[in-house]
């Protein structure tokens, strides 16, 4: 079996504006880079249009029903005070997003895939039930976590998120669902704030792990270990998602973090070797942040090819 990666040119489509750091040459750099030889064993899928039941798996009717009125037909529209913008590309781009992650579910649950990277964008972990935030429209993490659970019966899901920021709105989709894990390493303090390790969920389900502004490799792994993994593996997880961003990375403007590429498959090494011990290495993995061209290609190449080897 070979590791999936889902794709749309629909997500080339979401246009927040000139000089917006979520623009489409993100993900065109991501395509770039795993489009050389060394990645020619990638199996690649177009990623289905998601559904609406799907995107009401985790956020409000109400909520759903006023993005697709807010897309607009030409120019810009400002969902959250100017940092989440809705291009007439934009509601495509999140339903390929919101239908890759739960594409990539199904085949990795099928056994189809041996594990999957959904190479799409925008960024979902900021949205939360009945909000865009932080350039984020629909959660497709946490979509394809419930989804898991709805379709497939399973019992127990993780979400491993690395993005340098909280994944906020995964957290507050999860905090009252024992039957779904969020673990998170990010900076603080930093947008959007939340992510204290005194969060932890109705259930202790939720792991925080804030790190200093500077942390380099050597902490953000005796930490990652110490807590995230652990903590990861006491839960038994029957899927784990991944909420891949890469602005960890030492060259990010958007943070302080100093990671290196070979970080980036350190922490998913060692997320496969938990899969592999507790579910049989299901892991699908979907892009979140990453602003550096340079460390986002250097960390999302070092990522894929860790996945590459399972
Ligand atoms: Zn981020």
């Amino acid at each position: 079996m070979s590791t999936w990666v889902f794709h749309h040119e629909a997500c080339l489509a979401h246009i927040p504006g000139t000089g917006h750091p979520e623009s489409p040459q993100r993900l065109q750099v991501v395509m770039e880079a795993l489009r050389q030889p060394e990645f020619e064993d990638l199996a690649w899928r177009q990623a289905p249009a998601g559904m609406r039941e799907q995107v009401l798996l985790v956020h409000r009717a109400e909520y759903v029903d006023a993005i697709a009125a807010a897309a607009p037909s030409s120019g810009l529209v400002a969902l959250d005070g100017g940092d989440t913008l809705m291009s007439p590309g934009s509601w495509e781009a999140v339903m390929r997003c919101v239908g890759a992650a739960c594409a990539g579910v199904d085949a990795v649950l099928a056994g189809e895939a041996a594990n999957v990277f959904c190479a799409t964008r925008p960024c979902g972990h900021h949205a939360e039930p009945d909000a865009a935030m932080g350039f984020c429209i629909f959660n497709q993490a946490a979509i394809a976590a419930v989804h898991a659970l709805r379709t497939h019966g399973l019992q127990r899901v993780a979400v491993i998120d690395f993005d340098v920021h909280h994944g906020n709105g995964t957290q507050a989709a999860f905090y009252h669902r024992p039957e779904l894990f969020f673990g998170s390493s990010h900076q603080s303090p930093l947008y959007p704030g939340t992510g204290a390790a005194g969060e932890t969920g109705a259930s202790g389900n939720i792991v925080n792990l804030p790190l200093p502004p500077g942390c380099g490799s050597a902490l953000f792994r005796a930490r990652v270990a110490a807590t995230l993994l652990p903590a990861l593996r006491r839960f038994m997880p029957q899927l784990i998602i991944v909420s891949a961003g890469f602005d960890a990375h030492r060259l990010d403007p958007l943070a302080h973090m100093n990671l290196e590429d070979e970080d980036f498959a350190w922490i998913t090494r060692e997320v496969m070797a938990i899969a592999d011990d507790l579910c049989q290495g299901r892991i699908v993995s979907i892009l979140e942040g990453g602003y550096s061209g340079e460390g986002l290609a250097g960390g999302c190449a070092a990522h894929v090819r860790a996945l590459m080897r399972h």
